[in-house]
């Protein structure tokens, strides 16, 4: 039997997690006038299981949200350059511009989140920590409010015209709607192992770089504090890891990728390895009458291309600002919600799919190779990679006919003694476009989503 609640309030929107998808909503619903209160089962400042680049365009959703300043305080250095390498290949390039911003930040989740909830209060939002969302309430098929546990035991609850689930991949929100199976997901290749390491090289503190070699995947990141986040992607193993074996695999792994050694030379490492496996990428129905899962707990990407805070405080934003108008109108909310939800999926699939086949734990192929070697040459190629992380290009772009053509010509005269590894890959990629492509016209196709008979009178 549920605890009866100790205190019922109002609020005009409860919000579920605090940290980026429920910081956007809640400073941009506070700010639209309304009464916003967001619930967080940590105790701020805090920190949670994640890296945390964030290209152009996630520093612009910082900017957006009025949490910028506050974010720059932290020290992270501007990184003005990314670098790729691969193959014996190596792109170094500018960032595209995201609202006049040219550069990626790396800054470490506890200080990024603090400056996130302290933005939400400052914005007019409550923000109460230490406070877990056990149940929803429900009248009807509408979601009417949350019932949580207070930092003392207690039971509270809260009624709210809308709830926003920001509550992350485990979302507790998903699950009471009944929306936590998604209907689409991809299990990852790669598993990630990171720490952070004292930085020796001041001269290379502007660039984020990433290798590859053979599987591996190794990045490293100067972030706040002289720290260098050194996060390395091999093949996913399945089972449970074993005491001590992160710390094994992340080593192996960093020896395995040799300039990436060679960066942390004269690095010392600070903190112990963490690390995360058995990822996988999903998308989840996420929005019902009178509630919305912005973040990680409506759709998941794999870190490899690192989307997730930017995703969460940009869909945390809109969604906050379609609702907004609306929020005490039920049929109009509904209608607001299906639209978000929709235009999210829309807006994601194809930065999913992508980030999927980075996801897929292989060496380069001989296209991939020929792409690397085309950039070095093609700054506009080059730039076109770079966009598409920071989303200001689409990966369409670089999967063009003409460009195909030129990369298959150009991977079958490196491979004129055996073209076969280079048919075989054309062969592959005919077949993963053709499944992206049935995907985004079957699961992802955006369709809205029905809004129950009851609540659309
Ligand atoms: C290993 C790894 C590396 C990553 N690296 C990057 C990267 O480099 N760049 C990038 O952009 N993204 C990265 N991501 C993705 C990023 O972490 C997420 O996309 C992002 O944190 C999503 O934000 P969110 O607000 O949706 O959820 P979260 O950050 O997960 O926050 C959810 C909040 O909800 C709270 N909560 C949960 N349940 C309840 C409940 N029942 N009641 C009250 N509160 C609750 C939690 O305490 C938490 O504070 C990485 C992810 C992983 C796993």
């Amino acid at each position: 039997m549920p605890d009866s609640p100790r205190t019922v309030e109002q609020a005009d929107a409860v919000v579920v997690g605090a940290r980026c998808a429920g910081s956007a909503a809640a400073a941009t619903l506070a700010r639209a006038g309304h009464r916003v209160v967001a619930l967080d089962s940590a105790r701020f400042p805090s920190d949670t299981l994640s890296t945390h680049l964030l290209w152009p365009a996630g520093v612009a959703e910082l900017s957006r949200l009025g949490a910028l300043d506050a974010v720059t305080e932290l020290g992270a250095p501007p990184l003005t350059h990314a670098l790729a390498a691969g193959a014996g290949l190596t792109i170094t390039t500018p960032f595209p511009e995201v609202d006049g911003i040219d550069y990626t930040l790396c800054v470490r989740r506890t200080g990024l989140d603090h400056a996130l909830v302290r933005t939400a209060r400052g914005a007019g939002a409550e923000v109460r920590e230490q406070c877990r969302v056990t149940e929803l309430v429900w009248d009807g098929d509408r979601c009417t409010g949350v019932r949580y546990r207070d930092a003392e035991g207690g039971t509270a609850e809260i009624r709210a015209a809308l709830v926003v689930g920001a509550d992350g991949r485990r979302s507790t929100v998903a699950q009471l709607a009944g929306a936590d199976t998604p209907y689409e997901s991809e299990p990852s290749g790669r598993d990630c192992y990171f720490a952070y390491w004292r930085d020796d090289s001041p001269d290379r503190r502007s660039t984020a770089a990433q290798w590859r070699q053979g599987p591996d995947l190794g990045t490293a990141f100067p972030c706040d504090d002289g720290l260098l986040l050194c996060l390395v992607q091999p093949p996913a193993l399945s089972g449970a890891l074993r005491p001590g074996e992160a710390e094994r695999r992340y080593a192996a792994a960093i020896d395995r990728i040799p300039a990436l050694r060679a960066r942390l030379r004269g690095c010392e490492q600070a903190t112990r390895v963490r690390s995360a496996t058995g990822i996988v990428s999903y998308f989840r129905r996420s929005s019902g009458p009178g509630w919305a899962l912005p973040g990680d707990a409506g759709h998941f990407k794999d870190p490899v291309t690192a989307q997730g805070i930017r995703d969460a405080l940009h869909y945390g934003r809109r969604l906050a600002e379609s609702v907004s108008p609306v929020l005490h109108d039920p049929a109009a909310l509904d209608r607001a919600l299906t639209a978000w939800d929709r235009q999210r999926v829309l807006e994601c699939r194809e930065i999913y799919h992508w980030t999927n086949r980075l996801a897929r734990g292989t060496a380069m192929s001989p296209l991939e190779v020929e792409l690397y070697r085309a950039a070095t040459a093609d700054p506009d190629l080059a730039a076109i990679t770079t966009g598409i992380f920071s989303r200001t290009r689409r990966p369409a772009e670089l999967y063009s006919p003409a460009r195909m053509a030129r990369l298959t010509a150009g991977a079958l005269w490196h491979h004129r003694g055996d073209p076969r590894p280079v048919l075989r890959d054309i062969a592959h990629e005919i077949a993963t476009t053709a499944g992206e492509l049935h995907t985004s016209c079957t699961a992802l196709r955006g369709t809205p989503f029905a809004v129950p008979p009851s609540t659309t009178a």
